[in-house]
């Protein structure tokens, strides 16, 4: 499947994104829906070798704190493996993503940019979209 890649990316750092105080990126598609993905989803479907080890087959279900951190295994904090440094874009298919702990071979295809937001649209209204769990 080919996906056009959207019109805008825009980055949304934790202090600008006021009480939600989460960072990530604000999508703007060709047909001018905007959808805001937080970094912490965009962190969670890291689709690069390493982290897709890591998720196991039903990692987007997975709540980042399960009790315990999914992420300790990693010696860098959640704070700073949610928080964007950098986003550039790959050839015309993709993008790619530093994270706070340098964490950056995961290449965000266009097509996977596209899931996310169908996957954050259907689950806007049941849940608190993420963005206030402690
Ligand atoms: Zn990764």
């Amino acid at each position: 499947m080919v996906v056009s890649a959207p019109r805008e990316i825009r980055r949304r750092s934790k202090s600008q994104s006021g009480e939600a105080s989460e960072g990530g990126l604000d999508l703007i598609w060709g047909s001018g829906e905007e959808v805001f993905l937080s970094a912490r989803t965009l962190r969670l479907n890291c689709p690069c070798a390493e982290c897709l080890a890591k998720q196991g087959s039903t990692a987007h279900d997975k709540p980042l704190t399960p009790g315990r951190s999914l992420l300790r295994v990693v010696s860098a904090t959640v704070e700073q493996e949610t928080e964007i440094i950098l986003v550039w874009p790959i050839g015309n298919y993709a993008i790619g993503i530093r994270w706070g702990d340098n964490h950056d071979s995961g290449i965000y295809s266009f097509e996977l940019l596209r899931k996310l937001s169908n996957e954050q649209n259907r689950n806007w209204g049941e849940e608190e979209h993420g963005s206030k769990r402690p």
